[in-house]
């Protein structure tokens, strides 16, 4: 077990006096470096950009960090764009990938000169009538292989299952209809996995998108300028599982390019990505305290954090590596369910979990919470979220934000309307 937190116990205590938990907590230059490998692995491509995806972690302050790291913003929805835009990411270092896009998103991500990425075939008219009878210079197209790709896995499931993107034929139609139009610049998206460890597949996607660059080029004359390679790069949340070497997949990459890319001419094409998860995932932590131990059918753990801070666990059954402050190196010789509060079985942050004993007070950390661990949480219950921390490289700590009251809660209601109500 060499799952790394940057505190160390007395810190860590000290901290939890300060902010009480639950709390998250991010290692900004575990982040920066991180980036900087991940940047440095594709630098062997004329052009290389990685679109953050917000919707990991959706804080300005991270947001500016990837912003000075040269990222760009994979956004999804009109606060998105707007965190972007107050991050200092705008223009076409937005990457808009919506689906089901509202007409008034399609408008503010074009105002602003965002790339848009579409999603269906029938969004160019909807584009063109949202923007009042024009396009974009530039387009691109988010391209569903179906059948074609193998695999996918529980989160997104099968392509040819999976609602997003347009099926080879409408690709092709797709691109002839904006070129008819005069769009100028033109890109190509694919997403087909979430959370996939195998650097295998990754580059067996850009094996396929090539090939389609290549067939767009050669049937349409339509030359693509970049090619969005999508997120999906796992992390190894279980002990013993290996990171996506991702020097490994930018050679072989690499390799595709100059068989396919180059001898059509079509070098330079930019390399990019939006990845969420491999970027900040590992450099986030929550941070909760042991409240309750219960004995009954089984030994339980009462957390003051719950699922409606990290949903992750109760979700998907995904699994978080659990471990206790100070306790590191004790014998985790105690099997227990790691429970948060809320009125649902599977609000459980372990099952069956081996653990040291737990002393009510003890401070908890939960790794690999920082891409999709605030970011998913919820109200249900009346639970309020976790405020979020941020340690700096000098080794201070600052609050980046706090967290949920019952007035934040209660922001949507009108309580005075009441008095006039009846019932
Ligand atoms: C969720 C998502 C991402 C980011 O996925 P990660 O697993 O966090 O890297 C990127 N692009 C799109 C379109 C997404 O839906």
């Amino acid at each position: 077990m060499s799952k790394n937190f940057p505190l160390n116990h007395d810190q860590l205590s000290a901290l939890a006096q300060k902010y009480p938990t639950p709390f998250y907590l991010y290692d900004e230059q575990a982040i920066r470096e991180n980036m900087r490998r991940f940047k440095k692995a594709f630098s062997i491509f004329p052009e290389f950009r990685e679109y953050f995806a917000v919707k990991a972690l959706p804080n300005p302050y991270i947001l500016r960090i990837l912003e000075s790291e040269g990222c760009g913003a994979d956004c999804s929805s009109l606060p998105e764009l707007i965190l972007s835009e107050k991050s200092k990411i705008s223009g076409q270092r937005v990457m808009f990938t919506s689906n089901d896009t509202p007409a008034e998103e399609f408008r503010y991500a074009a105002k602003n000169g965002n790339i848009i990425n579409l999603d269906d075939i029938t969004h160019i008219s909807c584009l063109k009538e949202a923007l009042g009878g024009s396009l974009p210079d530039t387009i691109c197209f988010r391209y569903n292989p179906g059948p074609l790709k193998e695999g996918g896995n529980a989160i997104i499931g099968k392509p040819e299952e999976a609602k997003y993107g347009l099926t080879r034929e409408q690709i092709l139609e797709a691109y002839a209809i904006c070129q008819k139009e005069g769009v100028q610049h033109f890109g190509l998206h694919t997403m087909v996995a979430s959370n996939e460890l195998n650097p295998d597949f990754f580059v067996d996607t850009a094996r396929i998108i090539f090939e389609l660059v290549l067939e767009l080029k050669e049937k349409l004359g339509v030359r693509i300028e970049f090619v969005d390679l999508g997120g999906g790069v796992g992390i190894p949340y279980r002990p013993g599982q290996q990171p996506v070497d991702l020097t490994y997949v930018a050679k072989k990459i690499r390799v595709l390019y100059d068989k396919f890319i180059v001898p059509a001419g079509l070098d330079p094409l930019a390399i990019c990505f939006e990845c969420g998860r491999p970027i900040t995932g590992p450099y986030g932590w929550l941070v909760t305290r042991a409240i309750h131990e219960k004995h009954i059918y089984r030994e339980y753990i009462g957390c003051d954090a719950s699922m409606a801070d990290l949903m992750r666990p109760g979700m998907y059954g995904a699994y978080h590596e659990v471990t206790v402050s100070g306790k590191e190196n004790a014998p985790a010789d105690h099997t227990y369910d790691v429970t948060g509060s809320l009125c649902e079985n599977c609000d459980k942050f372990a099952i069956q979990r081996q653990l040291p004993q737990i002393e009510r007070g003890d401070l908890l950390i939960i790794h690999d919470a920082g891409a999709h661990g605030r970011a998913m949480g919820f109200n249900y219950n009346g639970k309020l979220r976790a405020g979020e921390l941020l340690l700096r490289p000098d080794g201070s700590v600052m609050q980046i934000r706090r967290r949920e009251t019952v007035e934040d809660y209660f922001a949507t209601l009108d309580f005075a309307g009441l008095d006039g109500f009846t019932a």
